[in-house]
């Protein structure tokens, strides 16, 4: 029709030639191996994505094809997240905490032409190899020649990109063409991948950087702490650098003293990753003071976060935090929990309620709850059902898999697998994933509002809830509890008293055990089927 817009493709290097005009003189800087500090520029930057869009050609990367990248985070990594979509090709980041038979399978189901290796994870890598099949590089960063690998077919990165041009006109022209692939951490069941297309993920960014949402400004200096292999970091490489803010990338150094004083010295402003991370950090920070007067905004999801964890944040260290939900299959963000100018005057305890739940939906995303039977449910913050959406970055199928009607119903809306309530001014929150729910005696006992409580407990550091099967019941709530270091005693009846003010008798677990640490998964979530397989196997008593 005429008069219409501009037909704009919307991929992402237009992200990048955004950054390069405007920011050129920003900065990254990556925290390596030997705990010195990388820095460069974005303009440098920008030059070293155009060389490695020429190396990927180089080593025959075409369109579509996959290139995987094994990978703490660090500037490399951004670099293959800009270098590999701006030729058409796919970047495919690989969750390095699975193990090698996961990782395997994953490689050959993607079918990867080239990996890039992080050279410190290089003996991790080597396991994996041999039981690759489509494999025709690999490309080892964080490493020099004369290194001793059992890889074959090994080149060096710095090596390829000095002598490859700066010369590069981006290949891709139209924005439904893929640019991502990621595959589920396979918390609830097997990994499944997730591909991005240029457009969901160009949108993914404007979503993000809503004000309402996260809102990335220049003035920002971030540090994703969440893995680039968890849900692309959560899209922040692709939202700081459309809002040209400084990033800090931790690179290997993950523990909570690194983090603390990375937060610190680089005076970040918004840093994100999930529960266990932010829970060490906080400890860490308790005994061991840093300046985090700078952070505005420290982001976290994957996993809820405690509500008593936001407390301790807010009112101790005066650190302002932001919930956030969302999904692999979702790129990832779903919901954010800000307060809103009506909730202004609440006093505090009922401030940190609503950010312990996960929040709002951003434009773009759309929520409804149903029940078993698929018919609609109300917000009215008590009744509970599954949480279903849809949206421009919301996956309508996994990676060559054909029949998607488990995860999408039949009138395209994605099953999310979660158990929520929404309130009626539309905050949601997550009572449960399915399979995490306890059903005893035809009544469901949320896990994660026991674990909640039991984590609001002075003495304790970590605790699990799951269900476990019961002849009366069909199932009772088992809870795992880690008491934090100078605890001492921690008995069961302390427990439950602290629950019985807050629980139904029948919805309190029947058995505390303490154990020294709660499995997690890749991610760096409570690991539940772990937990589960050990207690079927005898081994939790
Ligand atoms: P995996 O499915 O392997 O765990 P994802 O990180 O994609 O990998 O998991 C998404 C799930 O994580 C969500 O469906 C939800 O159950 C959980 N999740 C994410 N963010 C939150 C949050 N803020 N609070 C509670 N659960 C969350």
């Amino acid at each position: 029709m005429q008069g219409l817009m501009m037909d704009y493709q919307l991929t992402l290097d237009r992200i990048l030639e955004h950054a390069y005009r405007m920011f050129p003189h920003k900065q990254i800087s990556t925290k390596l191996p030997d705990g010195s500090m990388h820095r460069y520029t974005y303009a440098q930057f920008y030059g070293r994505v155009k060389r490695l869009a020429n190396v990927l050609r180089s080593l025959d990367v075409q369109t579509g094809d996959r290139v995987g990248t094994f990978a703490w985070n660090n500037y490399q990594h951004l670099e293959l997240y800009y270098a590999a979509p701006g030729c058409s090709a796919v970047c495919h980041t690989l969750n390095i905490r699975l193990s090698p038979d996961q990782l395997a399978w994953i490689i050959n189901h993607a079918e990867d032409k080239v990996v890039f290796v992080d050279g410190t994870l290089l003996p991790l890598f080597e396991r994996i190899a041999p039981h690759l099949r489509t494999v025709q590089h690999y490309v080892l960063f964080n490493a020099e020649r004369g290194l001793e690998t059992k890889l074959p077919n090994v080149l060096f990165y710095e090596e390829l990109m000095a002598e490859a041009g700066e010369a590069f006109d981006w290949t891709v022209t139209d924005e439904r063409t893929a640019m991502g692939l990621c595959y589920t951490s396979g918390t609830t069941g097997d990994p499944k991948g997730v591909l991005y297309s240029h457009r969901s993920m160009f949108l993914h960014t404007y979503g993000e950087n809503q004000a309402s949402a996260l809102g990335l400004i220049e003035e920002d200096v971030v540090m994703p702490v969440v893995p680039m292999f968890h849900a692309m970091a959560w899209g922040l490489p692709y939202s700081c650098t459309m809002a040209g803010a400084d990033i800090v990338f931790p690179g290997s150094h993950m523990n909570a003293a690194a983090l603390a004083d990375l937060i610190a010295e680089e005076k970040v402003s918004v840093a994100a990753g999930v529960p266990t991370i932010w829970n060490a950090l906080y400890h860490e920070l308790k005994s061991n003071p840093r300046d985090v007067s700078h952070v505005r905004s420290l982001v976290v999801g994957g996993a809820a976060m405690p509500r008593a964890l936001i407390e301790g944040y807010e009112k101790e260290l005066g650190v302002n935090v932001v919930h956030a939900w969302g999904m692999t299959e979702m790129s990832p963000l779903g919901t954010v929990s800000k307060l809103q100018r009506h909730h202004r005057d609440l006093p505090d305890h009922e401030k940190w309620d609503i950010k312990a739940r996960q929040g709002y939906p951003i434009a773009g995303v759309e929520m409804r709850i149903v029940n078993l039977e698929g018919e609609e449910l109300p917000w009215d913050g008590a009744t509970m059902g599954e949480l279903q959406v849809r949206g421009p970055w919301i996956a309508k199928g996994y990676y060559k898999v054909e029949s998607n009607r488990d995860a999408i119903t039949a009138d395209g809306w994605f099953r999310t697998g979660d158990v929520v309530t929404i309130s009626p001014d539309g905050y949601m929150y997550i009572t449960d994933r399915t399979k995490d729910l306890v059903k005893s005696g035809g009544e469901w006992i949320s896990s994660v509002a026991l674990e909640n409580t039991l984590m609001a407990h002075p003495r304790v550091m970590e605790a699990a809830v799951i269900a476990i099967p019961d002849e009366n019941w069909g199932e009772r709530p088992l809870a795992v509890v880690v008491p934090t270091k100078d605890a001492g005693e921690l008995s069961e009846d302390e427990l439950r008293a602290h629950l019985a003010q807050h629980f139904a008798r029948f919805q309190i677990p029947d058995r505390f055990l303490i154990i020294a640490e709660i499995p997690k998964t890749s991610v760096g979530k409570f690991d539940k089927k772990v937990l589960r397989h050990r207690h079927a196997k005898g081994e939790l008593v």
